[in-house]
């Protein structure tokens, strides 16, 4: 065997290859495969992360469709609220961080009895933009 004709494995369906060295599948249908399978996985994690921003924003609108409302946390808790995912933050002056699905946020606060509550808002035009670097702990 020589060089140019080394043997290597498909990487789709693992079947050795024969022929040029820096071949890495069998035929057509095989890469197509392989790249399709690689896109999927990709696609897969947007997509996850894309329902459960919908899902939390039609969370949200059901229970403040309009203006502000506080509810308890066990609320969101209970209807699947996944706190781990939001589309974009919002920082009051203040300091209050505001967790945005889309045209929906919510701020976590915690009453004088120690329950945890969430705020929640609609998006308002004076909510600038968001400046990571602001505020950077030096
Ligand atoms: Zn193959």
């Amino acid at each position: 065997m020589n060089l140019i004709e080394k043997e290597s494995i498909c990487k789709q369906c693992g079947k050795p290859i024969h022929g040029r060295l820096d071949k890495r599948f069998c035929d057509a249908y095989c890469r197509n495969a392989f790249n399709n399978k690689v896109k999927r996985k990709d696609e897969q994690y947007i997509m996850a992360v894309n329902r459960a921003i919908r899902k939390n924003r039609k969370i949200l609108k059901t229970l403040s469709p309009v203006g502000k409302s506080t509810i308890r946390r066990e609320v969101l808790d209970a209807l699947g609220y996944d706190f781990n995912i939001f589309s974009s933050m919002y920082r009051t002056p203040k300091g209050n961080i505001y967790y945005m699905c889309y045209e929906y946020g919510f701020n976590p606060i915690i009453d004088t009895r120690g329950i945890e509550k969430a705020v929640i808002i609609n998006h308002q035009d004076y909510m600038g933009a968001w400046q990571p670097w602001k505020y950077v702990h030096k």
